[in-house]
């Protein structure tokens, strides 16, 4: 059991506390008393140094959506290695992604590639600012959107620091500039009355309204339709700009969350999935918008560049694994889903420990708490519900699942109804242990 059986990792992390801060590169993949080293994947399963194997519900923060070493995603990118792995110019493969994404995005007209999530988001808030002329933009409180200063405003506010109806502005990050704050409103998820205001209020300095459909760090709930027409509605009032974070949320459906909902965004920003395991990230939206890159008639409103930009073996195994994302795939996606949430949800109710699933498709939280989840703030769990949470993560790891630390679970299509089985049973026993 985690961390008794568990020896290499911990000298690994011995060893590795000297040369990497935390000992490794990722705040969210730290773990104490140290975290779990991976050796190698395959198909839904994840093996770790010591030799311990695991059902990946992790799939890289869920990035792998067709879980690990996937031959169909190794072949792509392994012909394309061979062909030469990045080149100063570009290549066939993005303009076949770009393709693929604007086909199945009904918004899209073009998309602009780049690394990671983060720098789509940055990009994107860079186009609304560009576009428009205007400084601000507003996001959702407890959203997360990657690493950028003015993304990650109002990313964990505590109680303290939550104010009223219109959430105060505070920092992530220690170093982030008070201007930032400044030009950053915050606005509550799921609250159509109070975000509207806030949107009209700064309407003639707003840039864009950024909103992830469904958040993961504020809770993971779908936002209301009526919430995300509103602000559809009102940034078109205003004049700014409305930017999907689809990063995360374009795992959920063939046309992704925009698709679902039947609501149209001026931008999307993707990332995770679309690179079929490799880095990645995008920038995506109508033709209007995207003008802001094109250098074909000189030096464009927002320059963009990024030495491993449409990587042409991200592009490759992206288009594999988008390809081999077909409406079957989904349908199954979903039927999984749903399976793991009705599982868990059942082991709560026999188990009488408060809490449930939120989620749709291949992807579902655990809330340790009977209040009905609708945002940041009632997601935020206290002390009591915060160790129960460690406690059934803690277990569910004991029981062979690897999840989120944040209780966050991702599907992927190689699981079969028996990894299914399994890791509802091991959420169920650990629901007992933190029950008892
Ligand atoms: N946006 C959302 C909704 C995310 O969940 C993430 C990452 O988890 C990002 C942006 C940032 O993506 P990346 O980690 O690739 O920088």
């Amino acid at each position: 059991m985690y961390p008794d059986n568990h020896a290499k990792s911990r000298d690994l992390y011995q060893r590795a506390m000297h040369s990497l801060p935390g000992g490794n590169t990722r705040t969210t993949v730290f773990m104490k008393p140290f975290p779990i080293y991976a050796a190698s994947g395959a198909g839904c399963r994840v093996r770790d140094l010591d030799g311990n194997e695991y059902i990946d519900c992790i799939n890289n923060f869920t990035s792998l959506i067709h879980g690990h070493s996937h031959p169909v995603l190794i072949e792509a990118a392994t012909r394309q290695l061979a062909l030469g792995s990045a080149f100063g110019m570009p290549t066939e493969s993005e303009v076949d992604l770009a393709e693929l994404l604007a086909a199945r995005l009904p918004s899209v007209d073009q998309v602009r590639f780049a690394n990671s999530g983060t720098e789509a988001v940055m990009m994107a808030l860079k186009a609304a600012r560009a576009y428009t002329g205007r400084p601000k933009i507003a996001k959702c409180e407890g959203a997360y959107h990657g690493s950028y200063d003015y993304a990650e405003v109002s990313l964990d506010p505590t109680p303290a620091a939550w104010g009223g109806n219109a959430p105060v502005s505070v920092a992530y990050a220690k170093g982030t500039p008070e201007n930032v704050l400044a030009d950053v409103v915050t606005i509550p998820f799921n609250d159509i009355e109070a975000a509207v205001s806030l949107i009209r209020e700064h309407g003639p300095e707003l840039a864009c309204v950024l909103v992830d459909p469904m958040p993961n760090r504020a809770g993971l709930v779908p936002a209301d339709k009526a919430y995300l027409e509103a602000l559809r509605q009102v940034t078109r009032e205003v004049g700014a700009l409305l930017i999907f974070d689809e990063v995360i949320t374009f795992r959920l459906g063939y046309h992704g969350a925009q698709g679902l909902w039947g609501i149209s965004p001026d931008l999307t920003t993707l990332g995770k999935i679309i690179g079929g395991g490799f880095p990645v990230g995008a920038i995506a939206g109508g033709k209007e918008f995207m003008a802001v890159f094109d250098p074909s008639s000189g030096k464009p409103a927002l320059p963009h560049g990024g030495t491993f930009s449409a990587n042409p073996v991200t592009m490759r195994a992206g288009l594999a694994a988008m390809e081999l994302l077909d409406a079957a795939a989904f349908a199954r996606l979903d039927t999984i889903g749903q399976a793991v949430r009705d599982g868990i949800d059942a082991a709560f109710r026999n188990t009488g420990v408060p809490g449930g699933t939120v989620g749709l498709g291949s992807l579902l939280k655990i809330h340790f708490t009977d209040r009905k989840i609708r945002d940041y703030r009632t997601a935020y769990l206290n002390e009591v519900e915060t160790k129960r949470q460690t406690a059934f993560n803690a277990g569910l790891l004991n029981h062979g699942v690897f999840a989120a630390n944040y209780g966050l679970l991702a599907l992927s299509t190689p699981m079969t109804d028996a990894d299914v089985e399994t890791i509802v049973k091991a959420a169920a026993a650990a629901l007992e242990q933190v029950a008892a």
